[in-house]
This record gives structure tokens, sequence and C-alpha cells, in this order.
């Protein structure tokens, strides 16, 4: 079971990724959290990634497709994987199509998550991280036990740098000109399927489950 989340930021491609992860025992692979650990890490891949993150900007596709594609060969991927952010371009799944290729392997599906941009600067403006774990919750949607702190690891619940409301309109330009193409994309192969991001996040959940199987 490979799958691959697609959608604006913000659509709940993350939220659902986990969820999936979770029932379906999984690696959840999520480009973004991998360049937010390597950021709080001070790794140089951290230091050049965020220089584009901080602007609304996708980090260079040289700076991200080997590292997913050494990521899906490893032993706990075996069962299958969720990308989550990844591919964002499409030299990015032309890059993975190629290397599956060569192992014998394709995506089986490409969830979409549809949600237009009024909702999701309406949504994002709710979204708070974790300083700590990483964390994602909604103060309407998806609340923390205490206000303004995390249930996982007890620190501080922030607006992510990225998720400030003129990054977010940044980073919905660049979804439509460089990501939602690969709508088209997925659709030719015959593996996309569309689901309604503005209902709850329940109902999206058990949709992608009809399809997947229990
Ligand atoms: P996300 O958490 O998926 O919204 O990702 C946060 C940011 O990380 C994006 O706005 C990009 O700057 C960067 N990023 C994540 N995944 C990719 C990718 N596949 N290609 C390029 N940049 C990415």
């Amino acid at each position: 079971m490979k799958i691959i989340m697609l959608g604006a930021p913000g659509a709940g491609k993350g939220t659902q990724a986990k969820l999936l992860a979770e029932k379906y025992e999984i690696p959840h692979i999520s480009t973004g959290d991998i360049f937010r650990a390597n950021i709080k890490n001070g790794t140089e891949l951290g230091k050049k990634a965020k220089t584009y993150m901080d602007q609304g900007l996708l980090v260079p596709d040289e700076l991200v497709v080997d590292l997913v594609v050494d990521r899906v060969q490893q032993e706990d991927c075996k069962k299958g994987y969720i990308l989550d952010g990844f591919p964002r371009t499409i030299p990015q799944a032309e890059s993975l199509d190629a290397a599956l290729a060569k192992l014998n392997d394709k995506i089986d599906y490409a969830f979409n998550i549809e949600a237009d941009d009024e909702f999701i600067i309406k949504r994002m403006a709710g979204r708070r991280a974790c300083l700590g774990c990483g964390a994602t919750y909604h103060i309407v949607n998806i609340p923390p036990k205490t206000e303004g702190i995390c249930d996982t690891c007890g620190k501080e619940l922030v607006i992510r740098d990225d998720d400030q409301p003129e990054t977010v309109k940044k980073r919905l330009d660049v979804y439509h000109v460089q990501t939602q193409p690969l709508i088209d994309y997925y659709k030719g192969k015959g593996v996309l399927i569309d689901f309604d991001g503005t209902s709850n996040m329940y109902d999206v959940f058990n949709a992608m489950v009809d399809i997947l199987g229990a």
C-alpha cells in the first residue's frame, strides 16, 4: 500500500496521513517534518531548507528527491508507506516514478484532499504547532487539553513561521503553480482519488478507509 497525499498546504494531508499510518501500521513520511527536524538539529540540510521554507518557497528538488528515494527503500517501508508533502513538483514525481520502476514498484494511490484557498486561509489561522515534538493542533478542530500546551510533551504551542498569514498566501500561490499539476499527472496514471477536505476529518478518514479496505 503505497500512498501519496496531495492537496494544498492546510488541506489536512498531515492529519490524514498520521491516521492512516496508525491504522495500517506503515510509515508516515513527511518531508516537511524531515526538514523541520533538520532545522531543529542545526544540520546543513536544515540550514539550507530553512531559507526557502521561511519564505513559503519550495526547497530545491535536488535537496529532497534522494532523501525520499532512500527513505522508501528502508526495511520498514516494505509493506507500504504514506508520502505527505512529496512529490510537490512534476520533476519530483518523475524522479520518484523512475526510482520505483527500477525496483519494479509503483505508487498505488494518490489521495487528493480538496479545499479552496479561502477555507485554507481560515483554517491555517487556527493551526498551532508544538515547539518540542512538532505535534500539530487546531484551536477549534483539534484543541489541546490545556490551551497553548502540547498534550504529548507539555511544551509551548506556537504559530509556525510558515503558517503566518502572509507566508500562507505565498505557499498557496506556490502550490497552484508548482504542485497542482500533479493532480493531472496522477489522474493520467489512473491512481488519483479526490476527497472533500472541507468535511469533518473523520469523514475524510473513513472515506479513505473505504477505498483501502478495513
Ligand atoms: P509541509 O509541512 O509539507 O507543508 O512543508 C513545509 C515546507 O517544507 C514547504 O513549504 C517547503 O518549503 C518545504 N517542503 C516540504 N516538502 C517539500 C518538497 N517535497 N519539495 C520542496 N519543498 C518541500
